[in-house]
Formats: structure tokens, sequence, C-alpha cells
């Protein structure tokens, strides 16, 4: 066996498994800022677990380029894209055609290269945190769930939920407008709540998942904050955190001592990120690797 080497993205890798040639297709992320992102790392990680003849870099591409990039993909000849902030609503708008949780959220985190070259945009990002709960036999359906924000994420996550079956969705923001249209993806069966509204206590007292969708405990934003009482939590209920800058956010390790199941933000970032290489290459990732690519890429 070959001794592993350190990659550009700071992983390791067998180098008889990464061989670039004329054949390697090349899948790139754009967004602005993007050089922080822990994508490469995570997809580079991937592609090397499948066998897949591709790499992936990230394109710092900004604001009011957006479509300029997409016409790269064409002219490149590029075999696929991520899409970050600031260019998922615009891409959404630009792309040939959508597939319906995309459509409905207005917005595209993945663009697939049809065989005749069609452009469709696709949103992972709910879809991975409902696999990623999954791969912690966390189901889901019929479950009554609190949803802390209702910016990106939290829409992504609030159509989800309501698609893979959840009983009652509330989701609770601090600007109430964003909470109603967040709760309007929910198929009927979700609510709006104002994060000032007393009465989402006894919500949470009752639920049997939370999730912060919030920026509320990021680092350099809001480190050591949690976005709600942490003692209002039933001790049998799960906790799921979407911020993964700190991974052990301060709303994990208090629902942790409280008794809680806690799910760190890692799981969806790296799931969304495998069903993105399934639709890019038709081939299953290795989870475990991309998570271990991405805790490095971390540290
Ligand atoms: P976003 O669109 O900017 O939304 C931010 C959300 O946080 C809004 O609901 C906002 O409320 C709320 N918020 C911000 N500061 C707050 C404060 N001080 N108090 C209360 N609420 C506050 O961002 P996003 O894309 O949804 O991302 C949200 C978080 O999820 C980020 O930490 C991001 O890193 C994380 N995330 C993780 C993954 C993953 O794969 N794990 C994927 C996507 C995002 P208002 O509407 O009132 O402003």
């Amino acid at each position: 066996m070959t001794d592993p080497k350190v990659g550009i993205d700071g992983s390791t890798f067998a180098p008889s498994r990464l061989r670039i040639t004329g054949h390697t297709r090349v899948v790139g992320v754009i967004g602005h800022p993007v050089r922080h992102s822990l994508s490469p790392a995570i997809h580079n990680a991937g592609f090397r677990s499948s066998g897949s003849d591709h790499v992936y870099v990230a394109f710092d591409v900004p604001e009011g380029s957006a479509t300029s990039a997409l016409e790269a993909v064409r002219i490149l000849d590029l075999a696929g894209l991520s899409v970050t902030m600031p260019h998922k609503a615009v891409i959404a708008r630009s792309v040939d055609s959508l597939v319906e949780s995309a459509r409905r959220l207005d917005s595209v985190n993945t663009v697939e290269v049809s065989e005749s070259g069609e452009l469709i945009g696709h949103s992972t990002d709910g879809d991975g945190l409902i696999a990623s709960m999954l791969a912690n036999d966390v189901s889901v359906n019929a479950k009554s769930v609190v949803v802390f924000g209702a910016g990106g994420a939290g829409r992504s996550v609030v159509d989800a939920l309501a698609r893979h079956g959840a009983e009652r969705i509330l989701v609770v923001n601090r600007s109430f407008d964003a909470a109603e249209r967040a709760a309007d993806l929910g198929r009927g069966r979700a609510e709006a709540r104002s994060l000032v509204d007393t009465s989402m206590r006894e919500d949470i007292a009752r639920c049997d998942i939370v999730i912060n969708a919030s920026s509320v405990g990021m680092r350099g934003v809001s480190e050591g904050r949690t976005p709600f009482d942490v003692d209002l939590l039933p001790k049998a209920s799960v906790v799921v955190d979407l911020v993964y800058h700190p991974l052990r956010t301060a709303l994990l390790e208090r629902a942790h001592a409280r008794g809680c199941r806690t799910l760190d933000g890692l799981g969806m970032l790296v799931h969304q990120a495998a069903l993105q290489q399934v639709i890019w290459t038709g081939l299953q990732p290795d989870v475990k690797e991309m998570t271990e690519a991405a805790v490095q890429a971390l540290q």
C-alpha cells in the first residue's frame, strides 16, 4: 500500500487515488466569500471514496456575476456546481429547469448538467438534514418539531420536514414575517411564532425534536448563546444544531447535559454533499470518509 500524503485541501489521500488526467472532470462551488468553505475537503474525500474521476474546487464569484458563472459551466464543460451565498436565488432563476423542492424554495444549492447539456437546479440541504437524522436513527415522521430560524437554512428544513411527514412544525424566528413565509412551506402543518411570543415555551416543552436553523451560537457572532431557554426541553427530545462553527455549540452542550440526544451540523453538511455527488456522478460516496475530512478541515 502507498503512504498517505497530505492534499492541498489538508486531507490525506493515497496518491494512487488522485490521478488527474485529461479525462478528469471538474466540479466547483461558487460563492462569496468562499475561501474558507469546507466543501473542497468534503467533496474531494467523497470523490476519492467512490473512485470518481472528479476534482472539486472553490470559485470566488462576486455578487452580480452568478449568471456568467453558469455560462462558464457550459463553456468549460464542468460536471456540476455547488452554489452558496449570495447566489442561491439568482441561480434558481437562471437555470434551465428546477426540481420541485428548489422551485418551492426559490433557491438552488446544486446545479446538475444533464447529458443533453441542460442545467437543472436542485436543493439538497433539507434532504441532507433528513438523511443525517435517519443515519442516527431519528425519523421526523409523525413528530412534533420546533424550528428556530427562517432564513435559507430554516426554509429548506421546513420544506423537508413537511415532505418527510412531520406532524406539526413550529417555526420560531426573530422576524415574524420571515417565520410566516417559512411556515407557508409546511404543507398546512406549520405555524409561525415570533421569538418574543412566550406561547412557544409550551410548544418546546411538548416537542419531540428541536432544530436550530438560526445563526445563533455561531463563532464570531454569538458563540456561547442559545436560541432559547434550554431548561424548557423535554429530556426525551432530540436537539439538532445546524451551526457547525463551533461543532459543539452551547445549545448542544447544554441540551446534552440535560439528557437530550444531540446532533451537530456536520451531519447535514456532509449528507447534503453526498446527495450532490449522487446527482453529479450517480455514485454513492462514503459519508464516513467525507465526515473525517470535514472534521480535519475544521481543526
Ligand atoms: P440566513 O439566511 O442569514 O438566516 C439567518 C437566520 O438566523 C434568520 O432566521 C435570522 O433571523 C436568524 N438570526 C440571526 N441572528 C439572530 C439573532 N441575533 N437572534 C435571533 N435570530 C437570529 O442564514 P442561513 O443560511 O439560514 O444559515 C443559518 C445558520 O445555519 C448558519 O449558522 C449556517 O452556518 C447554518 N447552516 C448550516 C448548514 C449545514 O449543513 N449544517 C446549512 C446551511 C446553513 P431574522 O430573519 O430575524 O434575521
